[in-house]
């Protein structure tokens, strides 16, 4: 029994890598390398640089190895520019994932663990959102995420497939043995910016928005670390072994951390007291975003280990200095201190 990997030289799908190794699993990787990096791969994990949706390719990797799961990763994943580019997304998410699911199917292929979104709510009508609120995604990549699930649900019963669809919420952190993290360039999301403000290579960090309806006026994020998320695919992996039937789960904590609260996480972590500045509210962005927890619980044999904001900033920050002293020869905190 192998697994196949998609998008593992990715940020998650590489520590999916590491943990499906550590578990004693056999791996294959495909991977474009579009945003990845095969030097963060574990040792001796097979590689295989191409696209998903190049079915003879896939065909080729599931026979060859006896593949007898997927799991998902491989895909675009910048809100912003989903609104730009929404054709790249229906390209690289729906239809790269359709020619994969087909693939799949030809050969046998009957356990499949998709890397999902919480963007796929939208706006909630309640927090902590549950899987069965309606679906109303607000940005192209919410939709092409959608897309793929509203596939799953049709092939599954129709060959016999099985699926899990795990929603994750905001993904941050990173190894904490330092063996891999967040090595693509120009991220976005709060977190690493954060800890490029505190590691000196930004000025400041911009908060969008201090008028929300919320206790400190920011937005309110389900921060997991991608450690205790690359977990709950093991779990979901081990759930389809055993004979679990297709379901969709949210994968967050279940509590909230607004973006001062956030920056403040990074500030105590690092030590360092960087800029904030204000900002009128970011386009597209949703206030309060928590996930209701009780189904994954129920279903996964799944127990968060990082469950703490500090943890997540601190595994974060060793991680932009283990780049820059690879990338660059320098000692970030080290350098301003
Ligand atoms: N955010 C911010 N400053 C930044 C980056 C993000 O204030 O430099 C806010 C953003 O407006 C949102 C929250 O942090 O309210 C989380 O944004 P992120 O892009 O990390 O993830 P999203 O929840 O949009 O997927």
């Amino acid at each position: 029994m192998t697994v196949l990997v998609t998008g593992g030289a990715g940020y998650i799908g590489s520590h999916m890598v590491h943990a499906l190794v550590e578990a004693g699993e056999s791996v294959v990787v495909i991977d474009n390398l579009s945003t990845g990096f095969s030097t963060y791969l574990p040792e001796g994990v097979p590689l295989f640089i191409g696209d998903v949706a190049d079915e003879n390719l896939v065909e080729g990797v599931i026979a060859a190895h006896g593949i007898d799961a997927i799991i998902h990763f491989a895909g675009s994943v910048v809100v912003p520019e989903s609104m730009r580019d929404p054709l790249a997304y229906y390209r690289n998410n729906t239809m790269t994932t359709r020619n994969l699911l087909n693939a799949a199917v030809k050969c046998g292929v009957k356990k499949f663990i998709f890397s999902s979104t919480a963007a796929v709510y939208g706006n909630p009508d309640f927090t902590p959102v549950a899987e069965d609120a309606p679906t109303r995604p607000l940005s192209p990549y919410g939709s092409s995420k959608l897309m793929t699930e509203i596939m799953l649900h049709d092939i599954a019963p129709a060959y016999g497939m099985e699926f899990v669809a795990l929603r994750y919420f905001n993904v941050a952190g990173a190894d904490p043995q330092g063996r891999t993290g967040l090595a693509t360039m120009g991220a976005t999301h709060l977190l690493k910016i954060a800890v490029e403000a505190a590691t000196g290579q930004r000025s400041k960090i911009d908060v969008f928005g201090t008028d929300y309806p919320t206790p400190d006026g920011s937005c309110i994020r389900d921060f997991i670390h991608v450690s205790d998320l690359v977990q709950a695919h093991r779990a979901a992996l081990s759930y389809l072994r055993e004979g679990g039937t297709s379901t969709t789960l949210n994968c967050g904590y279940g509590r909230g951390y607004s973006v001062l609260e956030t920056i403040e996480a990074v500030r105590r972590a690092s030590g360092r007291n960087f800029a904030v500045q204000y900002a009128p509210r970011r386009d597209g962005d949703i206030m309060t975003m928590i996930a209701d927890t009780t189904r994954i619980r129920a279903t996964l044999d799944w127990t968060p280990q990082y469950d703490d904001l500090e943890t997540i900033a601190r595994h974060a920050l060793a991680w932009e200095e283990k780049l820059a002293r690879e990338r660059h020869g320098i000692e970030l905190l080290a350098k301003s201190a």
